[in-house]
């Protein structure tokens, strides 16, 4: 491993994010060698008025059940230090500024400097602004490089306006916008599977592909989100940002090479070709719902925080064209909820079926053909199944379903590192292969504005979907109008 030389600064030290995967994931890279550990330190920053020693045991709590010994965890808190700072405090930057410089010299970090700011966008661009104008940034030839969590923006105007705000303190490649999508495993395999294998690569076309169907599905409702979620929704919390991301990696060109502004080039021009729809368009292809009641289970709207006249979407499925020469006439299915049947995300390729069934004749009534289907399952295990046809044993030529599976091994899975411990280490080698640039996040506004527009216009019929089915009926319409079906619906 090469180990990086970097000074952490982390906006919203205290907040539940850094406790619950922020640290574990530092701490992990600090375990495996990634973070230089004689030249590393972390100012953390909050509102609470917190001393050294207190963070330093909300570290050791974060990090123990991890550590292989009391004295590593320990070592590993050391190199933290807490600043109380108000972020929208400009003189508090001057502080910091001096803490980043001492530290930069007590631990010899050479001016590497991670920014990261977990905290809620509204702060995203004051936070860069005074960074910048007191000086945090270092001027000594290391990196200074901007983390930002989601979301980013509540449409286009919002998010440009964020952007042009990061761009004043942050070029374009230092600014690193977290999808933790992006961070898993499975999602990352889709680049291996895609461009290592000729077999896949050679039929993922029109010619051969007949629709591609992308599921996040969640089983709770709201939770202790609601505040949040209310004034959200599914289209920008799972569709803007994580979906769109999946299904780019899922449509795009080959890249020349693996790296991270070829990769974002190919991302770019897939998202080009995306069919942006007219509202009318978004009306036909885009489907909405909310949560009923179901037994113990309250509806949405009757949700802790939630207005009992709520007309915010927990439920979005929807068509998506790409209009280029491999994907004409291939549809892309995608859907995302609360309160389904379970908690998975995954990708169902379906190819379509030969053009002439050879076997009509010796085959049973009963036994078709079927679509060979390839699913990639992303959460919560790492599996990929392909689904082909073979022949049942026996006398005759019945055909059966004959699935090949690969399932990630215990080993595979223990050496998995979460989505967060990835994206770090990514930020930390200057690699913004897995982060989404903001031509990528614009055109995706672009799309999931016409849509949101039109859905806060007319008025929903809600709630429409039963907690733990797989959504309202208007989302197995949506497919069956083209004659087809969910791969995954139970
Ligand atoms: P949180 O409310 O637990 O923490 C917020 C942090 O911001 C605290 O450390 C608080 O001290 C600090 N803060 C707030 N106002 C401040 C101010 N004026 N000056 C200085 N510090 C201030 O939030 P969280 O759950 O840790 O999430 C952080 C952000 O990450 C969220 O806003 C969200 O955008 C994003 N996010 C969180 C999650 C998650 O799982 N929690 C998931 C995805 C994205």
């Amino acid at each position: 491993a090469t180990a990086t030389r970097a000074l952490f600064m982390l906006f919203g030290a205290t907040g539940d994010l850094a406790k619950r995967k922020l640290y574990p994931s530092i701490f992990n890279l600090y375990k495996k060698g990634y973070v230089d550990n004689d030249h590393f330190a972390l100012i953390g920053t909050g509102r609470r008025e917190w001393s050294d020693e207190k963070f330093r045991e909300v570290i050791l709590d974060s990090v123990s059940a991890n550590a292989d010994s009391e004295e590593q965890a320990k070592a590993f808190a050391s190199h933290f230090y807490y600043m109380s700072h108000d972020v929208t405090n400009p003189e508090h930057y001057d502080a910091l500024s001096d803490y980043a410089n001492k530290l930069d010299q007590q631990y010899d970090i050479e001016g590497n400097r991670i920014f990261y700011i977990s905290m809620a966008p509204n702060f995203f661009g004051t936070v860069a602004k005074n960074l910048k104008a007191h000086n945090c940034l270092s001027d000594n030839g290391g990196f200074n490089r901007l983390i930002i969590e989601k979301p980013f923006g509540r449409d286009y105007d919002t998010a440009e306006k964020l952007n042009n705000a990061l761009a004043k303190s942050f070029n374009e490649n230092q600014v690193y916008r977290i999808d933790h999508y992006l961070g898993k495993e499975m999602v990352q395999n889709i680049i291996a599977l895609r461009f290592g294998n000729p077999l896949i690569e050679g039929i993922w076309n029109n010619k051969y592909i007949d629709n591609i169907q992308v599921t996040l599905a969640e089983k709770l409702g709201v939770e202790e989100r609601a505040g949040y979620y209310d004034g959200s929704g599914a289209l920008r919390d799972m569709v803007q940002n994580h979906t769109m991301q999946m299904l780019t990696i899922l449509a795009m060109e080959d890249p020349i090479s693996f790296k991270d502004v070829d990769i974002r080039r190919e991302k770019i021009r897939a998202l080009r070709s995306m069919h942006v729809y007219t509202e009318d368009e978004a009306r036909q292809n885009f489907v909405r719902g909310q949560y009923g009641a179901n037994g113990d289970q309250r509806d949405y709207r009757h949700e802790d925080n939630v207005p009992n006249d709520s007309i915010t979407e927990t439920y979005v499925a929807g068509k998506v064209l790409f209009e280029n020469k491999r994907w004409k006439n291939v549809p892309f299915y995608i859907r995302t909820g609360k309160m389904l049947t379970d908690k998975f995300t995954r990708i169902d390729v379906v190819f379509k079926k030969p053009l002439v069934d050879i076997f009509a004749s010796a085959k049973g009534t009963e036994s078709e053909l079927n679509n060979n289907v390839l699913t990639l399952f992303v959460d919560p295990v790492n599996k990929i199944i392909l689904r082909l046809n073979g022949k049942q044993a026996g006398q005759g030529m019945e055909m059966q379903p004959l699935d090949l599976t690969h399932t990630q091994s215990d080993e595979e899975k223990a050496a998995t590192p979460e989505p967060y411990e990835r994206l770090i280490h990514d930020a930390i080698l200057g690699n913004a292969t897995n982060f989404a640039s903001w031509d990528e996040v614009s055109r995706a506004w672009e799309f999931a504005d016409v849509i949101r527009h039109v859905w806060d216009t007319d008025k929903p019929d809600f709630p429409n979907y039963t907690p733990g089915s797989m959504g309202p009926d208007a989302a197995d319409e949506l497919l069956a109008r083209d004659g087809r079906a969910w791969v995954f619906n139970s």
